[in-house]
């Protein structure tokens, strides 16, 4: 999907949401607009001694319902309209899985593989100072994203303590060592499974027979293959930037980690056929759960997607053509805000152990998002069972925006 069309489909849900909503014309203003985006110059020494400039940004979104909250990316195509569709998605996700904070998304416009780590770190570091003045841990929290890893969130944490005292809650996905929440490395893989669970019992579905095919084995999608096939199901399919593998039977996951340490890729694991990013996506399963991409699945092969369900773990998988073929087509498409919200959920752990100061147990995490996914799944389904003819995606975001409609309208704003 282009970066245009992922915005527009994210104005796109919030305006059938308000249509819906019958929200009056100030609100609709507020909610769809941003309020603030900060574009800053980060000038960066390189190691051969010259300077290059590139642009950073930090958009927040809305900020009704706590602070704002939102990842931050490294990546070329970070410009100021793709984190301004994240951060308001972000907003919505929030809302959806209810914890406190608004939305927020940040970027630095850069490839960091054109880039050594000390000028990664020195980077970081710039960025972190020139948008210090709009964060806060209680203000505006940061986040890892695209090509941002702990070790980014560590850097940026010491960064901000320099000038305003120790201060971890300035940013979540920290390692563990500097106040970093256990399970939050599993977390959005262990909501998409926990949202899973809850699906295939609605349909009546028994675990063994559910059969599941995962686009993109990394943070999310490992960690989902992993979980599912722990609680039981049987995932047949999964793949990387290189390709994909396939074993209807069930795949040994022991054995496809153990090809992907030692290879690079899950592609070539013994006992596996190789197939295609594009035929996983249409290979004869009862869940497709895409956590690499976005936009693909869309006009082109919608038609030909044989799951009964569709998890998207991944942000904006499905296109929102491709969203009403598989309406019309009767595949239940459960959507990103909702799935894949499992990382801010522990996020927003780890920032309440940061302000007590306090450390929770590996359990007590597991369990405490499990009851925060089950909630908001069921909220979906309900609203959606309610209207009839809604979809969970137009359901969730009827949530969310009433949510925040609500918030902003008791702090006056409205
Ligand atoms: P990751 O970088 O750890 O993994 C991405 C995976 O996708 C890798 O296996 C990679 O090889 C694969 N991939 C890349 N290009 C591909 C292609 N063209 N075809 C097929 N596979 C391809 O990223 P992640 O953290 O697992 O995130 C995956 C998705 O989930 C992203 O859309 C991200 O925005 C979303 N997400 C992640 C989190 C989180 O907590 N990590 C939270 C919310 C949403």
């Amino acid at each position: 999907m282009s970066k245009a069309s992922a915005f527009q489909a994210v104005t796109d849900c919030f305006q059938h949401a308000a249509d819906q909503l019958g929200l009056g014309d100030a609100t609709r203003e507020l909610l769809a607009g941003t309020y603030r985006e900060i574009r800053v110059q980060v000038p960066l020494r390189l190691a051969n001694g010259t300077v290059r400039t590139v642009y950073g940004y930090r958009v927040q979104h809305n900020g009704a319902r706590g602070p704002y909250k939102g990842g931050v990316r490294f990546h070329q195509d970070a410009d100021l309209d793709e984190v301004r569709a994240l951060a308001a998605l972000m907003t919505w996700k929030t809302a959806l899985i209810d914890v406190p904070f608004g939305g927020a998304k940040g970027g630095v416009q850069v490839d960091p593989s054109e880039l050594s780590e000390t000028e990664v770190e020195r980077m970081t570091r710039r960025y972190l100072s020139q948008v210090s003045y709009v964060i806060g841990e209680r203000r505006d929290i940061m986040a890892p994203d695209m090509n941002t890893s702990a070790q980014t969130m560590a850097w940026m944490m010491d960064e901000y303590g320099r000038k305003s005292g120790h201060t971890p809650a300035i940013v979540t996905g920290k390692p563990v060592e500097l106040g970093g929440s256990y399970g939050r490395e599993a977390a959005t893989g262990r909501g998409t499974v926990i949202v899973l669970g809850k699906a295939a019992a609605d349909h009546g579905w028994d675990a063994a027979d559910t059969t599941i095919a995962i686009q993109g084995y990394g943070n999310v999608g490992s960690w989902a293959a992993r979980l599912a096939a722990a609680e039981g199901f049987r995932v047949v399919a999964v793949s990387d930037v290189r390709g994909g593998i396939y074993a209807p039977d069930g795949l040994d996951l022991d054995a496809v980690d153990q090809h992907l340490r030692q290879s690079g890729s899950v592609v070539g694991t013994p006992g596996t056929d190789t197939i295609g990013n594009d035929e996983l996506l249409t290979l004869d399963v009862t869940v497709l759960v895409p956590a690499a991409l976005g936009g693909v699945i869309n006009s082109d092969n919608a038609d030909q997607i044989r799951a009964s369900l569709i998890l998207e773990a991944a942000n904006h998988p499905v296109t929102p053509e491709a969203d009403s073929i598989l309406a019309d087509r009767g595949v239940e498409v459960l959507p990103d805000i909702l799935v894949n919200a499992g990382g801010v959920t522990v996020s927003y752990f780890e920032w309440t152990q940061n302000l007590q100061e306090f450390k929770w147990t590996e359990d007590q995490v597991n369990e405490q998002l499990r009851r925060q996914m089950v909630a908001a799944y069921r909220s979906v389904k309900d609203r959606a069972e309610q209207n009839g003819k809604i979809t969970p995606r137009q359901a969730a975001f009827q949530i969310s925006v009433e949510r925040v409609a609500s918030a902003a309208k008791l702090r006056g704003y409205l």
